[in-house]
Parts: structure tokens; C-alpha cells; sequence
């Protein structure tokens, strides 16, 4: 089988719509032959999805993706290759989770207070996972009360939007030194998706590179190749590991795929050489 991997996905342990057993049967279907899980600010699907990678025969990295909070820009560090039982990783997991149940009881009274009652729904759709506003962009959508669940995100959950929260996620060092205390390799997640500045953003992998950050995800679902490029150089500039993931939620956002990515560019070291 030809190597194949895919180092950032989600389970139904945060936002995907997929059990962790479901998600890596599904990856081995696509031919993804190593695979990251990797979900918002906990490891709780990482077990399942082990002993579901034995069964495929694939390779299962455990990981997690960390929300921060950097001069008022939220930002998203994956862990790759962290042990799950380690304490500090999972002590500072368990406060972010604590934010996300308080911030969306605030989403939802939010939403209330304007005739837009999901809180029921939001709940089921969540599980036993903490809620995130995608939860909330899904309800509203399946109500009927938006159009699409992009829709509910422009029209009530982004950043300004009437149903925003806006949160003191975990530092940057912090979320750092986590994956760094569980052995794993910290990298920046999707670095194109933030509304940084070019200078702000070179900012912020200087910082990022100084506090034992590792890594950069070079190539995520729908880069264009400019956006490859733009990453790549980044990655050389500041000696980083290059990252390719797809950011996988589940069947639902159809234009994504595992394992279907863009090949890294041959000059980079890939994130994986850190752990095999
Ligand atoms: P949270 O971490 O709870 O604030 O939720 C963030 C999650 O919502 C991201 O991981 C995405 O899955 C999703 N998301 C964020 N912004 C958008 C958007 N504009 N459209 C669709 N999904 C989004
Ligand atoms: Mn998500
Ligand atoms: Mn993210
Ligand atoms: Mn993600």
C-alpha cells in the first residue's frame, strides 16, 4: 500500500460528524495509510480510534488541536504524536473544555434572547463532546433558521456577529509546552485561514519557533498552490517542519477529502520524520 497521510481530522469526540471508528475506516477506504486525530482542545477519540487503526492496519497518530488566543487572534496548534495520558497535556485540555461548556451556554443565551432557540439540539448534535460553534452553525441550519451552516457562521457566530463569544483560549506557550510535555511535536494549523497580516504573521512564527513550536501545516484541503508556496517559504524561512492534513469534520462538508492532498514540496522536512 502506498503511503499516504493525513495528519489532521476530527472525530464526534469534538466537531466531526464521525465516530473515531468510523472516521478510520473510512480514512483506510480512501487510502490514507498514517492519519492524525486530532480534535478541538481533547484526545478523548484518540483511544477508539487506536484500536479501530489496528483492526484497518493503518497507523493511528494521536493528536489534538489546541485552541489559543494570540494578541487577540484565536489560532489553532495541533499536538502530533502526543501520549494522551500525559498530566499537563490533559490538565490544560481540561480547562479549555470548561471554556467551551461556559462559552456555549453564552452562545445559546445569545441566540435565545433573538427567538432562535437550539440549545436542545445543540446538545444532542454535541454528545458527549464539548460544543463548538459548529455544533450551533449545524442546528441552526437543520431548523431551518439559516440556509447553510456557512450561512449561520456569517450571519451569527463569526467574529462580530451577534451570537459571539469572544474567549481567552490557551496561551501560546502554553499549548506549546503541553504537546511539548506529551512528547509530541507542536504545529501551526491551517496558517492561512487567519486574517494576519504579512508582517504579523512572520510575528507569529518567530514567537511560535522560539517557544518549541516544530512545525507548519504546509498543505491543507483546498490550498490553492500559491497558498503552498506562501507556506513553504515560511517553512524554510523559520526552519520549520512542513504538516499536511485535510482538516476532515465528516461526509457532511462533501468538498473535503482525506487523504487527498497536494504532495509537499520535496524541499521540506515532513513533520513525520520528528517521530518515525
Ligand atoms: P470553535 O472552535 O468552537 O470556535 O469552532 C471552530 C470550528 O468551527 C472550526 O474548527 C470549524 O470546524 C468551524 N468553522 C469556523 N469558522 C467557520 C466558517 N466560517 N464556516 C464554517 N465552519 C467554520
Ligand atoms: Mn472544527
Ligand atoms: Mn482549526
Ligand atoms: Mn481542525
Amino acid at each position: 500500500m502506498p503511503v499516504c497521510y493525513d495528519l489532521h481530522s476530527h472525530t464526534n469526540a469534538s466537531d466531526g460528524s464521525l465516530t473515531p471508528t468510523e472516521l478510520v475506516q473510512h480514512a483506510t477506504r480512501c487510502g490514507v495509510s498514517q492519519l492524525a486525530v486530532t480534535d478541538h482542545d481533547t484526545t478523548a477519540g484518540v483511544a477508539e480510534a487506536s484500536a479501530a487503526a489496528v483492526a484497518c492496519g493503518i497507523e493511528l497518530i494521536a493528536g489534538v488541536e489546541i485552541s489559543v488566543t494570540w494578541r487577540r487572534h484565536t489560532l489553532h496548534i495541533v499536538g502530533l504524536n502526543v501520549d494522551p495520558r500525559n498530566r499537563s497535556l490533559q490538565q490544560g485540555l481540561l480547562g479549555l473544555q470548561s471554556l467551551r461548556q461556559y462559552r456555549g451556554s453564552r452562545i445559546a443565551a445569545r441566540l435565545a434572547r433573538r427567538g432562535l432557540d437550539v440549545t436542545h439540539r445543540v446538545a444532542e448534535l454535541a454528545g458527549a463532546a464539548a460544543p463548538a460553534r459548529s455544533h450551533f452553525a449545524r442546528a441552526l441550519s437543520e431548523a431551518g433558521l439559516v440556509r447553510d451552516p456557512q450561512r449561520a457562521f456569517r450571519r451569527w457566530l463569526a467574529a462580530g456577529r451577534p451570537a459571539y463569544v469572544s474567549t481567552n483560549w490557551a496561551g501560546l506557550a502554553d499549548a506549546v509546552n503541553w504537546i511539548a510535555r506529551a512528547g509530541g511535536v507542536a504545529v501551526l494549523a491551517h496558517p492561512a485561514r487567519y486574517r494576519l497580516t504579512l508582517s504579523k504573521r512572520r510575528q507569529l512564527l518567530r514567537e511560535f519557533k522560539q517557544l518549541g513550536g516544530r512545525g507548519i501545516e504546509v498543505v491543507s484541503a483546498n490550498n490553492d498552490s500559491a497558498q503552498i508556496r506562501t507556506m513553504a517559504a515560511a517553512a524554510e524561512e523559520f526552519e520549520l517542519l512542513a504538516s499536511c492534513g485535510s482538516d476532515y469534520h465528516g461526509p457532511h462538508q462533501h468538498w473535503v477529502t482525506l487523504g487527498r492532498l497536494r504532495p509537499l514540496p520535496r524541499t521540506l522536512a515532513p513533520v513525520w520524520t520528528a517521530w518515525s
